[in-house]
């Protein structure tokens, strides 16, 4: 027979012979993906839309806001995680902060 919920979260939702031993087995990790699933939906939804701040990504674009942002202030933007990004600030138009970052931090020329 199986419990009636109690609405609260589970006290021990180890599977019934999983391993105790902590060392990483696949009912523990299946049940530590549960309960962090079960933690995104306690939280409030972000204000793009995701509900699951695991998978939220930012948005197309924000590097370069970021970066004008930080440009504006005097500061020099950090060079972002992917060229692509300053290839497209480039295309886009902002080609003088564009080839600044490129530049100063030595990522690479921004010809594309
Ligand atoms: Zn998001």
């Amino acid at each position: 027979m199986i419990a009636p919920p109690t609405g609260g979260p589970p006290e021990n939702d180890r599977a019934p012979g999983a391993d105790t031993r902590g060392n990483g087995g696949d009912a523990d990790q299946l049940s530590a993906m549960k309960r962090r699933r079960a933690g995104s939906q306690r939280l409030a939804i972000l204000p793009c839309g995701c509900a699951d701040p695991w998978t939220h990504r930012r948005a197309p674009g924000a590097y370069a806001e970021a970066a004008q942002y930080l440009a504006a202030c005097g500061l020099l933007p950090a060079p972002p995680d992917d060229v692509a990004e300053l290839r497209r600030m480039w295309r886009e138009g902002d080609r003088e902060l564009a080839g600044a970052i490129a530049t100063a931090w030595e990522v690479t020329t921004v010809d594309a």
